[in-house]
């Protein structure tokens, strides 16, 4: 195993004081976006002069009551009930068996794929409540988002202390870049590949599941805690609430069908998983990413007509060039080639395509995931910067995880990734970078 297994030499995240400052960040932003931008704060951002406000933070930061209040027992329990949920559903309900990419072992990891529906089931069940007895009833999880947030945050702290201690267990397959000796790097970066417990393959449940799904949840609170601000019914929901409810549930329904497609992404074939996975996907998706629902709780926006229907189309145009890009390279990395693209043959023997979408850039999908993202902080006005954190946060992110792939693909094909950047030289924006 040793073999299989060499030390990771080079560091990504700027080494170990980088992991440590990201794995204390995450959780950072995650509250600092709370009391930043919350009605119980005061507004987006409260309207406080600056030195007030640091007087305010330094006093709560010092205050034994205002750390305790970040936990509630209840919450922490409903949070856990959500995560049983989601492995109860992954175990009983069926699904398609599919194989991973090979591994450098040969073999490959087996998932179950019954993501879609375990998400059909939670929202039948959700909006069965809902109808039932009516949008009151699913405001819980607005009212209590500051203990379900701590509870999902010792969640992914439990899980990432466990997966790596588990990996040095004898036998397991690590991470290539998860193998350095330092304990905090290889703690945050992940240091097994693949860790499970029995069948269940924990990175790509976690990836796809408990934090994606209540993302979905989520909003859905948000919409019915607004609709019994505004009289009760469905209906007085605003268009910018149903809007982001839409946009968002939609991406993850979405990729949530496309369950398959996750296995050939970067995180499942080189990523171990460790803290940066399990803090994004319990903590950042579900209580960052739905930052413009929350805010539109209390802060209404109408858009009327001719606003809904622009935001619409930027949506719509960022999900055609999102899905069209994916599709075009799901197709071709499957042996297909419909649209006839041009292509080129690396020394490896795989195919990189030159024409088509990934002619016009190297990634094109993360393109059209960006003017997504627009979309969704579109609704929520002009009132505050805030809301637009998830794009700005985004674009870092994309222009991030572009250059570690093109790293990785400059290493996986040598000078024949120094030809594909020469025929196809725009990074994300076609035109623009
Ligand atoms: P990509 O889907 O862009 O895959 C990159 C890989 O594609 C490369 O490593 C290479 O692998 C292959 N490739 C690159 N160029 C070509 C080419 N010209 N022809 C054929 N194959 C090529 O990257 P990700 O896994 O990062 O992203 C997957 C999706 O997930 C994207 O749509 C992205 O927007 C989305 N995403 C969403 C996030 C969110 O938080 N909402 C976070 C991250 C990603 P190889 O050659 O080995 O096949």
């Amino acid at each position: 195993m040793s073999a299989l297994n060499p030390r990771t030499t080079h560091y990504e995240f700027l080494g170990p004081p980088g992991a440590a400052a990201i794995s204390l960040g995450v959780p950072f932003i995650t509250y600092a976006l709370y009391f930043g931008c919350s009605e119980h704060a005061g507004g987006c951002p409260p309207p406080l002069a600056l030195a007030v406000l640091k007087d305010r933070v330094t006093a709560a930061l010092a205050d034994p009551a205002w750390w305790a209040a970040l936990w509630d027992t209840e919450a922490a329990l409903i949070y856990l009930a959500w995560y049983a949920f989601c492995v109860a559903a992954w175990a009983l309900l069926p699904g398609d068996t599919v194989a991973g990419t090979t591994l450098r072992t040969g073999g490959k990891v087996q998932y179950k794929i019954n993501a879609f529906s375990t998400c059909l089931l939670a929202l039948g069940i959700a909006c069965g409540i809902i109808l039932r007895s009516g949008p009151a009833a699913f405001t819980f999880l607005y009212a209590k988002w500051l203990g379900l947030a701590s509870a999902a945050l010792l969640m992914a702290v439990a899980q990432a202390v466990y997966v790596y201690a588990a990996s040095f267990r004898s036998g397991k397959l690590l991470a290539l870049g998860g193998n350095s000796g330092n304990h905090i790097y290889d703690w945050y970066i992940g240091r097994e590949l693949n860790p499970a417990l029995g069948r269940l393959d924990i990175k790509s449940f976690n990836e796809l599941r408990p934090g994606l799904i209540l993302w979905v949840l989520l909003n859905l609170s948000f919409a019915c805690e607004q609709a019994v601000r505004r009289g009760g019914a469905l209906f007085h929901i605003t268009d910018s609430m149903w809007l982001v409810l839409a946009f968002q549930a939609w991406y993850v329904l979405d990729g949530l069908y496309n369950e398959p497609a996750l296995f050939t992404t970067m995180d499942i074939t080189s990523d171990g998983f460790g803290f940066m996975l399990a803090v994004g996907d319990l903590l950042f998706v579900p209580f960052v990413y739905s930052l413009q629902g929350r805010y539109l709780v209390w802060s209404q926006v109408e858009l009327g007509w001719v606003r809904a229907v622009g935001v619409v189309a930027v949506n719509l145009a960022g999900y055609y060039v999102f899905r069209t890009a994916n599709k075009e390279k799901n197709d071709f990395r499957n042996g297909l080639n419909p649209k006839n693209l041009k292509f080129i043959t690396t020394a490896r023997g795989s195919k990189l395509l030159v024409s088509g979408w990934w002619g016009a850039s190297r990634h094109p999908n993360y393109f059209g995931d960006l003017i997504m993202g627009l979309a969704w902080c579109l609704p929520t006005g002009f009132a505050t910067p805030i809301t637009y954190f998830y794009f700005a946060y985004f674009a870092v992110l994309l222009v991030h995880r572009q250059r570690r792939d093109d790293e990785a693909c400059a290493k996986k094909y040598g000078k024949d990734w120094a030809v594909y950047t020469e025929l196809v030289p725009y990074r994300i924006v076609p035109y623009v970078y």
